[in-house]
């Protein structure tokens, strides 16, 4: 039962091949080859167990290892191909919230404890909120 066509996959490039289109050419490819390799090894593998000859052994499980470095790299293929903005947009996301951080850091100008923005109190010297009556710091008047 080989109704399998091998040019099944002609005729889908015509020129505009992009490096993206290219990466999940070659991933599914790998992929393909992963899948196969591991499906021979196993297939292989239930064939020895279910055999009647004694002390019979899979010759053939090697295959599922030599189809691990084709099922990664097929992956990283497909990621490539068909997820590889993310990367850009996670280096997008990441400059905002580094200034954000940036900009905290930057309160630490005021001395800790003063959120003050209006007279500096004529005895201490400290910075107090506008509408305090009395400085936060020494207690002094601040409205005469
Ligand atoms: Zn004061």
């Amino acid at each position: 039962m080989s109704n399998l066509t091998p040019g099944a996959a002609d005729g889908t490039s015509s020129g505009r091949s992009t490096k993206r289109s290219v990466f999940r050419v070659l991933g599914v490819l790998l992929m393909g080859t992963a899948l196969v390799l591991i499906g021979i090894a196993v297939a292989d593998f239930f064939a020895a167990f279910s055999s009647d000859e004694f002390g019979a052994e899979p010759t053939k499980f090697w295959m599922f290892f030599a189809a691990l470095p084709f099922f990664a790299l097929g992956g990283l293929f497909l990621q490539l191909g068909f997820v590889g903005a993310t990367a850009k947009y996670v280096a997008g996301e990441a400059v905002p919230v580094l200034k954000t951080s940036m900009d905290q850091l930057g309160v630490g100008r005021y001395p800790s404890g003063s959120t003050g923005s209006g007279p500096y109190c004529r005895s201490c010297g400290r910075q107090n909120d506008a509408d305090a009556r009395f400085c936060d710091s020494c207690g002094t008047s601040m409205s005469v």
